[in-house]
């Protein structure tokens, strides 16, 4: 079979109101630069690396000390789903009904942890009456009341987990998560005692902020989660260490995971809940490494390349927060690329002028027109934040069998 027939559109799969489709491998997936050849693609595609997605997911499970929440919003695609559960994931941090009913549909078995600490009431009913989701997060008063009330309203039974979120001073995270949710200590104090009356299992969750390269971001975060505890004086049964976890990126230093797992460990330790459990709630160091999106090249101008993606499409973080990613040229026919390389910025597809990406992606001097770009590290918090701006929204998706190039680290390896 052709790679062409096993490309499909990249709709939102939360968009999507059919059941996800099953993925039965049924051809050999093709390579990334077989699909090149094959497609000449003149809009985005977006290359889905199962394997890598399974090993990682595999990797991070094994070195994880307890229960390990993929963080669905990073890429909610159903192959990515499906090959983290392959490699070991049973349990799911959603934000939406969406979300709770994308993961339900594809895993009766799975665990669903309801992690938005704002949820519309009728959300936490359909969570809890019909897709079975025991745990909910909450950071105020009024979202407990919310909880308690909307659960028992349904009329159905069960054992409700509540976990509540911590807030963190700023760390050194590249995305700071502690302004918009989190309770103070002191209200968190106060929502561990308000909760504990009416929840099976009571934990407690922070976040220190995605792509955190500070491994002490994790202990600080677990004594303040400590000092929480202590005060409030009841049993606590989760400590949540949320995500954050990073990955590498070019020209970044990040710390290894085991230097953060060691942290968060160390950490828990000192806690001395011995009857507590462990989580996490990795997204990005699950499924960066799995997905990549090839772009191609419109136009040249002087060092910079007008390529069919941008900030509108899968390359938000490449924009105002100036994220670089591996690169390399594709040009499968004609003369091969020169080996001599200079660093380019992209401008995107739409007509606004912020639809610009700085970089600078060191690609083959010689790039024009026509040639193709396979921008890599882009599994996370990439095709999942396409949107319709300026008509640019077709972009494919398909899943190829290659592993990222050798110059690209898998995000645990460091
Ligand atoms: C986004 C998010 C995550 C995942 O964060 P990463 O930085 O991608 O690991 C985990 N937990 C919560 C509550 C989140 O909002």
């Amino acid at each position: 079979m052709s790679a062409v027939a096993r490309v499909r559109a990249a709709v939102s799969p939360l968009r999507r109101r059919a059941a996800a489709p099953a993925y039965l491998p049924v051809a050999p997936l093709p390579t990334v630069d077989a699909l090149v050849a094959d497609l000449r693609p003149e809009e985005p595609v977006h290359c889905i690396r199962p394997a890598t997605l399974a090993a990682t997911a595999r990797d991070f499970v094994a070195a994880f000390p307890g229960d390990v929440l993929y963080a669905v919003k990073c890429n909610p695609d159903p192959a990515v789903l499906r090959a983290l559960w392959d490699g070991g994931v049973r349990h799911f941090d959603c934000a939406s009904p969406a979300e709770v009913g994308l993961v339900r549909t594809m895993f009766a078995s799975a665990e669903i942890h309801f992690m938005h600490p704002v949820k519309a009431r009728g959300a936490i009913r359909e969570a809890w009456a019909r897709h079975d989701v025991r745990d909910f997060v909450l950071d105020s008063a009024a979202e407990l009341e919310k909880i308690l009330t909307e659960t028992a309203a349904t009329g159905v039974g069960g054992e409700l987990g509540l976990i509540v979120r911590l807030a963190l001073p700023k760390g050194e995270a590249v995305l700071d998560l502690s302004g918009k949710f989190g309770a103070e200590m002191t209200e968190a104090v106060g929502l561990l005692r308000a909760a504990r009356p009416h929840a099976t299992r009571l934990g407690i969750a922070f976040h220190v902020g995605s792509q955190c390269l500070e491994p002490l971001a994790w202990r600080r975060a677990m004594e303040v989660a400590g000092a929480v505890i202590r005060e409030a004086g009841v049993a606590i049964d989760i400590v949540d260490a949320g995500g954050g976890f990073p990955v590498s990126y070019p020209d970044m230093e990040i710390p290894a995971l085991g230097a953060i797992l060691a942290e968060i460990e160390d950490g828990f330790e000192r806690l001395d809940l011995p009857n507590a459990r462990l989580w996490a709630e990795p997204g990005r160091a699950l499924v960066a490494a799995g997905g990549s999106v090839v772009v191609q090249v419109q136009a040249r101008r002087g060092d910079a390349l007008y390529i069919n993606d941008g900030v509108y499409g899968s390359l938000a973080d490449a924009g105002v927060l100036g994220f670089r990613y591996p690169v390399r040229c594709l040009r499968p026919a004609g003369v091969e690329p020169t080996d001599m390389l200079r660093g380019f910025s992209f401008f995107g597809p739409t007509c606004d002028s912020a639809d610009a990406m700085r970089g600078p992606f060191f690609l083959p001097d010689d790039i024009g027109e026509g040639d193709w770009i396979e921008i890599s590290q882009l599994g996370a918090y990439g095709a999942c934040l396409r949107t319709g701006f300026n008509g640019f929204d077709r972009a494919r998706i398909v899943e190829v069998s290659d592993t990222p190039g050798d110059d690209i680290p898998l995000s645990l390896a460091a």
